[in-house]
């Protein structure tokens, strides 16, 4: 609508946008006027000729004329005018002045008027003056200024020459055209007014459309903002997603949950190559790997400086790029060694120190540039891989300590039968013993019987054998070794510890028997640490009975209950008060003068690490029974459990 649109809406503005406006209106009505008044002055001077002289007539039309060109010529410049709107009051000022004279030229027409034979030609000359006047008026209503410059010169001197004749009917014609003057003055007063206020109002308009345009646009980015924001929202919301989903799977080595992790990155980030380093001095050592075409492998180690993880180890933040060979990357020595194009790695921290770096690579570029979601979930991922590692150490720790206070505690409890242990080895020595003195004392005495012989020295070689057997055991029991979780049927655990058993039960009378469901099937478990369990409740029901008159009796028994082997230890003791019943597995609890309080909770702790629990419950009739569950061996856990025994290894 408007070339030169307003800036804005302020009210001096608006004026000046409305007068440039109005000017431009004037110069694009002006020919009209112009080419009219340029035609009808030669009519007038043709129907006048013969009338009035012609000197003064053609000096007239001449003047005329003149003004009228230099109408049309200024009409021409200002169209031509590039930057008409930069000195917009001077084209209208000298437009005005042009239309001055050009009306004082139609003005003069008062001479023609004054040398004019007859009435005709006077009403003649009055009615060309009155059509010119009308015509340049209406023309020129858009700048009031040039239209009363134009108006007045024009028809001033001709109606006061008319008024001033002493003739009634000139006289009246004066007077009307003094009336169609100020007509004419109102109507293009009026007209000019209502063409400024509808400029005002297109303005105004124009204005408002902008506004609306404005805010058309601002909701629109806003909305477009909030589509991202909402895209990005709903990335994040994946990534975690997928995030919790990865470390929610449970998975029991932190090696498989590291791996997981790895695979979730190189899926999540459209990278082929996953890899968890550790980072010592200069040495980069790759722990966890995925590469697909076994670009890299696990035990890999290389110079810190050639790898991008050299930038890596000591950032705040995660580092990414997606084409390094479009920026200074392709300066870097991994580049220059290895092509790797996208990278995208953060660092590894374990209890607070420098462990390495988690990052993702590929040799191709990234099309898409990685987002702040993808930055923070690998940062992220770095802290909880940290974590894993840090937990993995603590967990092998804590095993460490476990295994040392399991065997702590079998050396107790051997120490505990020592005496029973010495009497149980010193029987079959001093029977050794006779059966040697009596082999002397018949080879002495003469000639020997070689059977005779034979019988004795066999019934020295079993004492021997008995003796050596036990000593096994005890070297056996005594022994310190890590955990090894084997498919083993509980008979066999039971016979491997049968002296052990016995001889807790010699030690206060007690009748021991067992009560083992012949179809029971193998458990997965560690031999040694079911052994001590099964001991150490044997040897507390045995130290129980110690002062009980009633009968003496302790029952080793096992069956399969709901998918477990449980196995109880049932005695005929004085049994647990029910109040102390959740206290016994608690460490340091005893009621014994020179007990520990470690038995049981050590048993306990066995006991979990395998998957089982251990519980104890007071008997119908007198004593109570200690019971522990334990797996049963399957193709599955067996290889599971063996590889926990290598991890903890
Ligand atoms: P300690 O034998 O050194 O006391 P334990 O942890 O093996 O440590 O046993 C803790 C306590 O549990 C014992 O002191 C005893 O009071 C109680 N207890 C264990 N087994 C029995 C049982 N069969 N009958 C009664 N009390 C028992």
């Amino acid at each position: 609508m408007n070339a030169v649109a307003p800036p804005d809406l302020a009210p001096d503005t608006i004026a000046r946008h409305i007068h440039a406006k109005q000017v431009r209106l004037l110069y694009a009505q002006a020919p009209l006027g112009a080419v009219a008044s340029l035609l009808v002055a030669p009519i007038l001077a043709l129907v006048l000729w013969e009338a009035i002289p012609s000197a003064v007539l053609l000096s007239w039309l001449t003047l005329l004329e003149i003004t009228v060109l230099v109408r049309l010529a200024l009409v021409i410049a200002f169209q031509r005018q590039p930057d008409r709107d930069a000195a917009i009051d001077h084209w209208a000022t000298r437009y005005t002045w042009a239309c001055a004279a050009n009306g004082v030229c139609w003005g003069g027409c008062v001479f023609l008027l004054a040398l004019s034979p007859s009435l005709v030609h006077q009403a003649f000359i009055a009615l060309v003056l009155g059509g010119v006047l009308m015509g340049g008026v209406l023309t020129m209503t858009p700048v009031l200024a040039t239209c009363v410059a134009y108006a007045l010169p024009l028809t001033l001197p001709p109606l006061l020459w008319l008024l001033l004749q002493d003739d009634l009917l000139r006289a009246a014609m004066g007077a009307t055209g003094v009336l169609y003057l100020l007509l004419a003055l109102g109507t293009a007063h009026r007209y000019h007014q209502s063409l400024t206020h509808s400029l005002r109002l297109a303005l105004e308009n124009l204005g408002l459309a902008r506004s609306y345009a404005t805010a058309k646009e601002q909701a629109e980015a806003s909305n477009r903002q909030l589509a991202d924001q909402q895209a990005a929202l709903k990335d994040s919301v994946e990534a975690l997603r997928e995030f919790y989903q990865a470390i929610s799977t449970p998975r029991r080595h932190a090696s498989e949950q590291i791996q997981a992790m790895l695979a979730l990155g190189c899926q999540r980030f459209g990278l082929a190559i996953g890899i968890l380093a550790r980072i010592e001095g200069e040495r980069y050592e790759v722990i966890q790997v995925i590469a697909p075409h076994g670009e890299i492998a696990e035990g890999d180690v290389l110079a810190l400086g050639d790898t991008y993880c050299h930038d890596t180890v000591h950032a705040q933040s995660p580092l990414s790029f997606e084409h390094a060979a479009a920026d200074h990357w392709c300066q870097h020595p991994c580049y220059l060694k290895f092509r790797l194009e996208a990278y995208l790695g953060a660092p590894v921290q374990v209890g607070g120190q420098p462990y390495g770096t988690l990052c993702f690579c590929d040799f191709p570029p990234r099309p898409a540039p990685f987002s702040t979601v993808d930055r923070e979930l690998i940062q992220l991922m770095a802290r909880w891989v940290g974590a894993v590692i840090e937990q993995d150490r603590m967990a092998l720790a804590a095993q460490r300590q476990q295994t040392l206070l399991a065997h702590a505690s079998r050396l107790n409890l051997l120490g505990e039968m020592a005496s029973g242990l010495a009497h149980e080895i010193n029987q079959p020595i001093t029977a050794i013993t006779l059966y040697t003195e009596t082999c002397l004392a018949r080879l002495r005495s003469g000639p020997v019987d070689p059977d005779e012989l034979r019988e004795t020295l066999k019934k020295i070689a079993t004492q021997s054998a008995r003796t050596h057997t036990i000593i096994q055991h005890v070297r056996q029991f005594a022994r310190q070794s890590k955990p090894q979780y084997l498919t083993v049927r509980l008979q066999d655990l039971l016979d491997d510890i049968d002296d052990f058993l016995h001889l807790e039960a010699r030690r206060h009378h007690v009748h021991l028997q067992q009560n083992i469901a012949p179809d029971l099937p193998p458990v997965l478990a560690d031999p040694l640490q079911i052994q001590q369990v099964i001991l150490n409740l044997v040897h507390n029901a045995v130290d129980a009975m110690g002062a009980s008159d009633g009968p003496r009796v302790i029952t080793v028994h096992a069956r399969l209950d709901r998918g477990v082997v449980e196995i109880g230890v049932r005695d005929t003791g004085p049994g647990v008060a029910p109040d102390l019943l959740n206290q016994l597995l608690h460490p340091f609890f005893t009621t014994k003068p020179d007990g520990l309080g470690l038995g049981l909770s050590i048993s306990q702790s066995i006991v979990e690490a395998h998957g089982g629990r251990l519980w104890a419950t007071p008997n119908q009739g007198p004593g109570v029974t200690f019971r522990f569950t334990l797996p049963v061996a399957s193709r599955a856990n067996a290889s599971e459990r063996t590889v926990a025994a290598l991890s903890a290894d």
